[in-house]
């Protein structure tokens, strides 16, 4: 059994590095040991060696003082198949999208009647989001209402089931078949859509949306709630898309600023992770819009293997998000302090489960979208 073998590599390592390990323990905040000694501190069982082993270890030396601002980085367990899971995941032509089925997908006119909200409406109570797109979809539109008071603001594309998804590109390829251009449809099991990070503006006035008048202001700003402008026409040889002014999607704050200040697409951004700014070698640190500090990097996944020990700092709140192809991305909320262990509750209490194990099972949500869509295809 892969677990197996990978606990038994795990102690016999462990039993050839005591030595390193005892000095991890010790140490403890040494930016060396935790950003190089990853495979040898693996299998430490938290601190309880610490109280047996501290008379043996030398004082450093002064001239490598512990600076207590450096982040120290243990492994923790994440099922493997959730690369294909997070804000981050590239979903293109490429890259298919794999649902597990346990998305937290929120009905946007149910969550807005439960808000009291009114700055913004969707075509039905079927349109739906993730949890978290929707409230930062909400807390930007909300911020633009109170600039412009113009409720005419329609989400007009949101999750879409693989079924859908499927509807739509053919009713779409029927009607444009052989014209040569890029496609406006994802096939199905590539869409964003998909995903339920993702959705579309139309403003109810024409079924139209273009970013501009009052909207352009949704356009320049998305970046400040995590938002990116997926496809432009700039970056189209890139994303083989056209350009979709309406077309909105949730990666988070830290990175749609990085990508927006770097004239990066998803695909740029994704490849100068996994390229440049890996876990062993020098991290990407940044600021969001309101100043707070974020250190990012890539670890690849150990595919084959059950679990990948991706390496996160204790003491501070961080995000791991797959990349859908070949890894994880950790995101460090630097300036957010947390109780030890207590870094990302979400990834302790509600261990990633997968409904399927094989690449090709499609979700089987019923849920029923909207299918008069016949006029715009996003
Ligand atoms: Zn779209």
């Amino acid at each position: 059994m892969p677990k197996d073998i990978s606990k038994e590599k795990s102690i016999n390592k462990a039993k050839t590095t005591v030595e390193l390990v005892i000095c991890a323990v010790i140490i403890g905040t040494s930016v060396f040991l935790g950003k190089n000694c990853i495979d040898n501190v693996k299998v430490i069982p938290s601190t309880n060696n610490e109280a047996s082993i501290i008379e043996d270890i030398d004082i450093p030396d002064p001239s490598e003082a512990i600076d207590p601002d450096k982040i120290v980085y243990t492994p923790t367990s994440i099922n493997t198949k959730m690369k294909f899971s997070g804000n981050l995941i590239l979903v293109n032509n490429d890259h298919e999208y794999f649902s597990t089925g346990e998305e937290n997908l929120v009905s946007i006119m149910t969550k807005n009647d439960e808000a009291g909200r009114s700055t913004f409406t969707a075509v039905d109570y079927d349109y739906k989001l993730l949890a978290d797109t929707y409230e930062s979809l909400a807390k930007m539109v909300d911020d633009w209402y109170n600039i412009y008071r113009n409720d005419t603001l329609i989400v007009y594309g949101a999750h879409r089931t693989k079924e859908f998804q499927q509807q739509l590109y053919d009713q779409f390829s029927a009607n444009t078949a052989g014209d040569g251009e890029a496609p406006i449809v994802a096939l199905p099991g590539f869409s964003e859509h998909e995903t339920g990070l993702a959705f579309d503006f139309s403003e109810t006035a024409g079924y139209d949306y273009q970013g501009t008048g009052d909207f352009q202001w949704l356009n320049e700003n998305c970046y400040k709630y995590g938002f990116i402008i997926r496809y432009t026409e700039e970056k189209e040889s890139v994303t083989k898309y056209r350009s979709e002014p309406w077309h909105f999607r949730y990666v988070g704050k830290p990175h749609a600023m990085y990508m927006k200040n770097n004239n990066l697409c998803l695909e740029e951004y994704i490849e100068l992770l996994r390229s440049n700014y890996t876990y062993g070698g020098e991290h990407l640190n940044t600021k969001d819009e309101y100043g707070n500090d974020y250190e990012i990097f890539f670890y690849p996944s150990e595919d084959g293997a059950d679990v990948t020990n991706v390496p996160v700092p204790t003491g501070i709140r961080y995000d791991i998000s797959g990349n859908n192809i070949d890894g994880f991305i950790v995101t460090v909320y630097i300036d957010e302090k947390t109780d030890i262990g207590q870094e990302n509750p979400a990834l302790t209490t509600s261990p990633y489960a997968y409904s399927t194990t094989t690449a090709d099972e499609s979700s089987t949500d019923t849920t029923s979208e909207e299918t008069t869509e016949t006029t715009v295809a996003y």
